[in-house]
């Protein structure tokens, strides 16, 4: 799992929101999330499973009778996940019912995907330490969409931001979607 370096609008560190930090590795420069919150105010990040040596996020998805975790790697424009199940083919239309590990509250919401072509009108929520700021994806598995919403930023930089994160996209991870 090679970082992949993308670049960075000046702007948005200007705004850099809490929870996100800017980090150099190999001469590059990388957005890395820092923290991330359920509506309850539980941390999902994971010091236990760390990915390119930084805590991973770790969010709970139900499927049928069964309960997973996903790990997220916390490096903008990295799709690197690592599963604690293994996702076959049949379920490739499957759309993720995830919740916080620790209090089992939903971090699905309603909201349209912006993806072409795909259906889903929920999204994954997941809270930046400040009020208001968060990041979404589409909860379809392999749905690439996603976004970022802070605070103080213009929606062209954060559009700019959310892109870095379509990094990835073609790969053969089943769930590209955050
Ligand atoms: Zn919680
Ligand atoms: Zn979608």
């Amino acid at each position: 799992m090679e970082l992949i370096h993308r670049s960075i609008p000046r702007e948005f560190l200007d705004v850099l929101p809490d929870g996100m930090k800017f980090v150099h590795r190999h001469g590059n420069e990388f957005l890395v999330v820092e923290e991330l919150r359920c509506p309850n105010g539980h941390s999902l990040m994971s010091d236990s499973v760390r990915i390119h040596d930084e805590p991973s996020i770790g969010i709970t998805i139900h499927r049928g009778e069964s309960r997973n975790r996903i790990y997220i790697d916390a490096f903008w424009g990295s799709h690197a996940k690592l599963f604690d199940f293994l996702i076959d083919d049949t379920h490739a239309t499957m759309y993720a019912d995830a919740v916080c590990p620790t209090c089992s509250v939903s971090l699905v919401v309603h909201g349209q995907c912006g993806a072409a072509g795909c259906d889903s009108e929920r999204r994954i929520k997941l809270l930046l330490p400040r009020p208001g700021d968060f990041i979404s994806a589409c909860n379809r598995l392999g749905c690439p969409d996603h976004m970022i919403v802070v605070g103080g930023a213009s929606p062209a930089v954060t559009a700019l931001v959310s892109e870095i994160n379509f990094f990835g996209y073609g790969d053969d991870e089943a769930f590209q979607g955050i």
